[in-house]
């Protein structure tokens, strides 16, 4: 059992009422440690604690700056087996992708920022000859004390993607991690001092998202809200973060479609769409849980989706030959089984899965747990609440389409704008159909391949705003022109 506190102005605090919530092992259903339960004082004295600090942080040189965010994902990169370890256990994800994934893009972001930030360049505008001459530069300058709310899918991986531009850029941060996974955001606390980080530039407040999450949305000294999470909340923090005028981004749920096309190579694309379907227990926001695939094909992609749905080892998320581990949290094992009762009730057909895993399939320490088997569904009316509503859970649709109008048309059926995959050797058609579909991200003929660089997000309800490379520190920064009269 262990305590996860609160990491306000360098020092391990609890919740200033002495609440805390029980921190469940996904993996057992048991509680293996407590969490802080903050509430708006805590939030209070996390905020105080960055705007003291903001000063004096954003005025250290950027080399300082970045060789300290440099020196945390060291830290990170020479801890990262205890990393993935706790992050396993605290999300149920199986070691295997924690220490592949979640934890060397924790330390990866934390680098990448640092090194933005040394080779940015200011805006210049020379007099273009009309009126009076004048030149314009543009000013961006931190915006002051951020805060950033993440979600349990990817713990880590999206604490540090949130927090390393803000602080790069010299804004100091409070934040707040998921409630269900607290732990690797407060191991990136402890490691703050060995890196050089001065006192409350980083805080971290542990807690409910109303309790906790709310006061900081809610907080007047904090001018940026930076929230990947459900388009519930995010919907929440925009009525309530909107008329204070704060800079808010978004990063939202998604409903994201991976379109199959007659000539595609099949084998990739059966192998892409289990691994878009699947990967984290289909809990990551760009999973492509809706798989349409052009009618001629149909009946073989399901077949082969199915067979690669139950090829996948879902076990003990700590055994090393595990590929699905357990979904997060009690609630959403259920929300995820009642979205496949209720794709049972409406007729659809289940090709794999549609269940939970027997206790007697699994290992004595998991019985507990909260396994679903991976599920691939068909036979539904694209508009009903199955296909339209985002499960986020080992469960996948298939429809078929006619051509490429119906396709687009099913693509961009949904409230949804994250990511779309689209699976053709047709080059001409990867363009025009990438340009057609509704999404912020788009990948032809692969799925996830991420370039930090590149301007993450969604539109519609899948969010407001971009993060990656520049986007992120536009965000945390706030431009000024200046315009000098020649
Ligand atoms: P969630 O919205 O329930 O919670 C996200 C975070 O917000 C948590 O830290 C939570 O405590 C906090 N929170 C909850 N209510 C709040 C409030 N009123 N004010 C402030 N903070 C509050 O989401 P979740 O269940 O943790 O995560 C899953 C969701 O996140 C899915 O919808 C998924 O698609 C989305 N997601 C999106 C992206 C993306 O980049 N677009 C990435 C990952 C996850």
């Amino acid at each position: 059992m262990h305590d996860v506190l609160n990491f306000i102005n360098g020092e391990f605090v609890p919740a200033k009422s002495g609440a805390f919530i029980d921190n469940v092992e996904p993996a057992t259903g048991k509680v293996y440690g407590r969490v802080a339960s903050s509430s708006k004082d805590d939030v209070d004295a996390a905020v105080l604690a960055a705007k003291a600090s903001f000063p004096a942080w954003s005025t250290t040189p950027t080399a300082e700056r970045a060789k300290i965010l440099t020196k945390l994902a060291d830290l990170i990169d020479s801890n990262a087996e205890r990393f993935a370890r706790a992050e396993s256990i605290d999300s149920g994800k199986p070691l295997s992708l924690a220490r592949a994934m979640d934890i060397p893009r924790g330390s990866a972001n934390l680098r990448y920022f640092a090194g933005l930030v040394q080779h940015t360049s200011a805006d210049f505008h020379d007099h273009d000859g009309s009126g009076t001459p004048a030149f314009n530069y543009t000013l961006r300058k931190p915006r002051g004390v951020a805060g950033i709310i993440s979600p349990w899918n990817l713990p880590l991986y999206l604490f540090t993607w949130k927090i390393a531009p803000a602080l790069a850029t010299g804004n100091t941060v409070v934040g707040k991690p998921s409630e269900i996974t607290p732990v690797t955001a407060a191991m990136l606390g402890e490691l703050c001092e060995q890196a050089g980080m001065p006192r409350g530039v980083l805080n971290i407040v542990q807690g409910l998202g109303t309790d906790c999450g709310g006061a900081l949305v809610q907080h007047p000294d904090v001018p940026a809200i930076s929230f990947t999470g459900s388009t519930k909340v995010g919907q929440w923090i925009a009525q309530h973060a909107g008329p204070m005028f704060k800079r808010v981004s978004l990063e939202l749920g998604g409903k994201n479609p991976f379109i199959v096309f007659e000539d595609a190579d099949f084998t990739k694309a059966a192998d892409t769409a289990a691994r878009a379907a699947f990967s984290n227990q289909g809990q990551i926001c760009l999973c492509g849980s809706r798989v349409l695939v052009h009618e001629s094909r149909f009946n073989d992609f399901v077949a082969a989706l199915a067979d690669r749905a139950r090829a996948l080892r879902v076990g003990d998320p700590l055994e090393a030959t595990t590929q699905q581990g357990a979904l997060t949290s009690r609630p959403h094992f259920e929300k995820v089984a009642s979205m496949v009762k209720t794709a049972k009730d409406l007729g659809g057909v289940i090709h794999s899965g549609g269940e939970p895993v027997s206790a007697s399939e699994l290992p004595d320490r998991c019985h507990g747990g909260f396994f679903y088997r991976p599920t691939v569904i068909s036979g539904l009316d694209p508009a009903c609440s199955v296909e339209q509503e985002e499960i986020f859970g080992p469960v996948v649709t298939v429809q078929p389409f006619k051509d490429e109008a119906h396709a687009i048309a099913l693509a961009n059926g949904t409230k949804y704008g994250l990511s779309a995959t689209i699976f053709t050797n047709d080059v001409t058609r990867a363009h025009r159909v990438a340009a057609a579909v509704d999404a912020g991200v788009v990948w032809v003929n692969c799925w996830l391949v991420r370039d930090l660089r590149t301007p993450f997000g969604g539109s519609r309800a899948s969010g407001v705003g971009r993060e990656g490379g520049t986007e992120a520190t536009k965000f945390f920064t706030e431009p000024k022109n200046i315009c000098v009269s020649m």
